[in-house]
């Protein structure tokens, strides 16, 4: 008889901290049960179809391949966002942004932007928090914005307008409250990229020339026609870009430049406030 217990123990030779975790939570996703009925049922037998589903996954699970793309979903903000192949995997660094975003000084009805939206984490996140704001998600990839819609639907956030762009060329001419992104930013030489779940994530979406900095700096070089004034631009980067993204934002005119750190203490998101004069 295959019981949970027994198939819980087969996840103990993967080579990963999280080996326990991922095991489980393999489990559960063939079983379609939250993790704690595994703790009340270890006993519980076990169908021969979702045992072999369980040991597939851990196959795939041995060779790298991320879990939230084996389940495909992963919990960002407390929403359960579908992933795929062609979005990044949401970080809990990134709710350093939304964090901040949701403290900005913003009318009720703020028209804010989501630069590079992927599964749609920061907009749903957002959405969920300021129903009254209006959202808009771009992405220049048109196969994250199906998994992106698919998740504004999902998570009954479907005020949420995404659009195709390759940074802010379809919304030339609009101006909003906030600009936010998490962009590419990783060094195509940075050895992390070969490392983990990383390596299964879409480069397009992770690396970005001239040490990592190009989009960002794109992005911020094109922000001040993009913002009302008084607006605010956020951005997430690499730890050791603070500095530089910084001195882009003043560089391009923006006030009340600031950097916050993520929850493992590390700098991860710069802002600034933009005034036209
Ligand atoms: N924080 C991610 C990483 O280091 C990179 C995300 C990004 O490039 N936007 O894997």
């Amino acid at each position: 008889m295959v019981t949970v217990q027994k198939l819980l123990r087969l996840g103990s030779d993967l080579q990963v901290d999280s080996a326990r975790r991922d095991t489980e939570i393999l489990l559960c996703h063939c079983l379609d049960k939250p993790r704690v009925w595994l703790y009340t049922w270890p006993e519980k037998e076990v169908s021969q179809d979702c045992a072999n589903a369980f040991k597939q996954l851990l196959v795939q699970r041995r060779k790298g391949i991320p879990v939230a793309y084996l389940t495909g979903q992963r919990e960002f903000w407390s929403l359960p966002l579908a992933v795929s192949d062609a979005t990044l995997i949401p970080r809990p660094e990134t709710e350093t942004l939304v964090e901040w975003a949701l403290e900005l000084a913003l009318p009720n009805a703020a028209s804010v932007l989501d630069l590079g939206t992927g599964s749609g984490a920061i907009a749903l996140a957002l959405a969920s928090e300021r129903p009254q704001w209006h959202l808009t998600a771009l992405d220049v990839s048109e196969e994250a914005l199906q998994v992106a819609r698919g998740n504004a639907v999902r998570t009954k956030m479907t005020s949420v307008h995404f659009v195709q762009s390759d940074w802010y060329q379809a919304v030339l001419g609009q101006r909003f409250n906030a600009l936010l992104g998490n962009p590419p930013y990783v060094d195509a030489d940075d050895p992390h990229l070969g490392l983990g779940d990383v390596r299964f994530e879409p480069r397009s979406a992770l690396v970005s020339s001239n040490r990592g900095l190009e989009d960002l700096g794109r992005l911020v070089i094109g922000a001040p026609d993009q913002l009302v004034d008084g607006g605010w631009l956020l951005l997430e980067h690499g730890f050791e870009q603070a500095k530089t993204v910084r001195a882009m934002l003043h560089d391009a005119g923006f006030s009340h430049v600031t950097t916050r750190l993520d929850m493992s203490g590390r700098q991860r998101v710069t802002g600034g406030c933009w005034h036209a004069d």
